[in-house]
C-alpha cells in the first residue's frame, strides 16, 4: 500500500517536473522570438536588453553616481554616456524682481535673487514640482559647434526642470564640449553617438538620427516614463514661451516652426481648436509632414511604444518616428495659441572653411602672451588652423602700425 502510494507520488512528481521544464522551454522560446522580432522589425533598433547587460557588467549604476565619468564604448548603437550631471547648479545672475533703485541697497537685490533660486535648484533625481523636459540636441564636431552650444545653452539656462541630452555625432567623448556643457549648470547628459559610416557616405545623409536614437535609448535605459521629450537641434532658435507650452503635453503637442521651406513655415492647420491638416511646402507623401522642432511627446505616451524609433531615412525622420509611436490625428494638441504663434525658428548657421593662420616663429613663445592660449583653443575646436608655411601671415598692430609677431620677443 505504502509502496503503491509512493509510486503514485513519484509518477505525479515526475509529471510535475516535466511540466515545469515544458513551461521553462516555452518561456525561453518565446523570449528568444521576441528578441528576433524586435531586431527584424527595426534592424537598427537599439537592443535595450543587450545594453542592460553591458551596464550591469560595468557595475550597477544608480542615481547617486550621476556625476561619474564613464568609459568609452566604441560600438555603433550602443549607449555611450560620456558625462552626466544630475544636479541643477544654475545661477541666474540676470534675474531681479524689479530693477534696483538708488535707495535699494545691493543686499536687498541679492536677497531677491536668492528668493528666486530655490525654484531652479532642484535635482533631476528628486521629485520635480513640474514635468521634466528632456531636451534632445544632436550636435556634431565642426568649427561652429561650441558657439552653437553656448547660444543654445544660454537659452536653456532660463528653463527650470530641464534635462539636456546632448548627443554628439562622434565616436570620442569631446572634452571641449563637456567643458562648456558643465558651465551652464543645467542637468545634462553628453552622449557619443556616431552616424554609422554606411550612412555618412550617402549624398543625403540622415543628419542627427544616430544622435536622437541614442537619446531615445538613454530615456528607455534609464526608465524615464514621465515628463516630455523634445528634439531641439543645436542651430535652431527657441523662444522661452515654447517650454511652458510643451511641458504639460498629454500625448503629442504640435506648433508652427518658422523659416521652414518654401512657405517659410511648417505648421499644423487648426480649426476650432483641433488639428485637421498640415501646411508644409514639402508634402512628399508624408502622413505627418512636420519639422523635428514642431512637436513634443510625453514620455508616458512614448513608453506605450517600446519599439518606437527614428529611421536612418533623410527627410522622413519625423514622419516615421511619429508613425512608430502610433500617433492619431485626434491625439495631437495644438499649442502656441492654437498654432498662431511662432515660438521656434529653423535658423541655420552659415558654415565657412576654417582659415589657416601662418605663424613661422617659434609658437611656444606666444605662450608668454595671451595669443598662445587663444589660438591653441580655437585650433582645438577646429575654428582655425595654424601653419608654419601657409595661410594668412599673423601680424600685430601697435599704435596703428603693423608689426611681425616676433616684435614682442626682440
Ligand atoms: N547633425 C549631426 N551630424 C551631421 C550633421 C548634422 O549630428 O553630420 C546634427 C546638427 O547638429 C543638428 C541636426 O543634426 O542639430 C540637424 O542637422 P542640420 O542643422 O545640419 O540640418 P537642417 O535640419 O538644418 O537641414
Ligand atoms: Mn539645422
Amino acid at each position: 500500500m505504502a509502496s503503491a502510494r509512493t509510486s503514485v507520488f513519484r509518477r505525479k512528481s515526475s509529471g510535475f517536473i516535466v511540466l515545469i521544464i515544458f513551461v521553462f522551454v516555452t518561456l525561453f522560446f518565446f523570449y528568444d522570438k521576441e528578441e528576433i522580432k524586435h531586431e527584424s522589425e527595426h534592424p537598427n533598433a537599439p537592443n535595450v536588453a543587450r545594453l542592460e547587460l553591458l551596464r550591469s557588467k560595468k557595475g550597477s549604476r544608480h542615481k547617486d553616481d550621476f556625476e561619474k565619468e564613464y568609459p568609452l564604448l566604441l560600438v555603433n548603437e550602443q549607449l555611450v554616456i560620456c558625462f552626466e550631471n544630475g544636479t541643477d547648479y544654475r545661477k541666474l545672475p540676470y534675474i531681479t524682481e524689479s530693477p534696483p533703485t538708488t535707495e535699494q541697497d545691493p543686499l536687498t537685490t541679492q536677497r531677491n535673487i536668492r528668493r528666486l533660486l530655490p525654484t531652479l535648484h532642484r535635482t533631476t533625481t528628486g521629485d520635480a514640482a513640474e514635468p521634466m523636459i528632456y531636451f534632445v540636441t544632436p550636435t556634431y564636431p565642426r568649427r561652429e559647434q561650441i558657439a552653437e552650444i553656448i547660444r543654445l545653452g544660454q537659452t536653456l539656462m532660463h528653463v527650470p526642470y530641464l534635462h539636456w541630452i546632448v548627443a554628439d555625432d562622434t565616436d570620442t567623448c569631446s572634452q571641449t564640449l563637456n567643458h562648456h556643457l558643465k558651465k551652464f549648470g543645467i542637468p545634462y547628459t553628453q552622449l557619443a553617438s556616431p552616424m554609422p559610416e554606411v550612412y555618412r557616405a550617402r549624398k543625403n545623409a540622415p543628419r542627427g538620427v544616430a544622435n536622437r536614437r541614442a537619446a531615445l535609448n538613454w530615456i528607455r535605459t534609464n526608465g524615464k516614463k514621465s515628463g516630455v521629450l523634445y528634439f531641439g537641434d543645436d542651430d535652431n532658435t527657441f523662444e522661452l514661451k515654447l517650454f511652458s507650452e510643451i511641458r504639460y503635453t498629454k500625448k503629442v503637442s504640435m506648433f508652427p516652426v518658422g523659416l521652414i521651406g518654401d512657405y517659410a513655415v511648417s505648421t499644423p492647420i487648426v480649426r476650432n481648436g483641433r488639428v485637421e491638416g498640415f501646411f508644409d511646402s514639402w508634402p512628399a507623401k508624408r502622413k505627418w509632414p512636420v519639422d523635428m522642432a514642431g512637436f513634443a511627446v510625453s514620455l508616458e505616451y512614448l513608453a506605450l511604444s517600446p519599439n518606437a524609433t527614428m529611421p536612418f531615412r533623410a527627410g522622413y525622420e519625423e514622419d516615421e518616428f511619429l508613425k512608430s509611436i502610433g500617433l492619431k490625428l485626434q491625439d495631437i494638441e495644438p499649442k502656441a495659441n492654437n498654432c498662431t504663434e511662432i515660438l521656434v525658428w529653423h535658423t541655420q548657421t552659415k558654415s565657412s572653411k576654417a582659415p589657416t593662420v601662418r605663424i613661422s616663429m617659434d609658437r611656444q613663445k606666444l605662450d608668454r602672451l595671451n595669443l598662445g592660449t587663444v589660438l591653441k583653443q580655437l585650433e582645438t575646436m577646429g575654428v582655425n588652423r595654424i601653419s608654419e608655411t601657409e595661410g594668412t601671415t599673423a601680424q600685430a598692430i601697435v599704435e596703428g602700425s603693423v608689426k611681425p609677431l616676433s616684435y614682442w620677443f626682440s
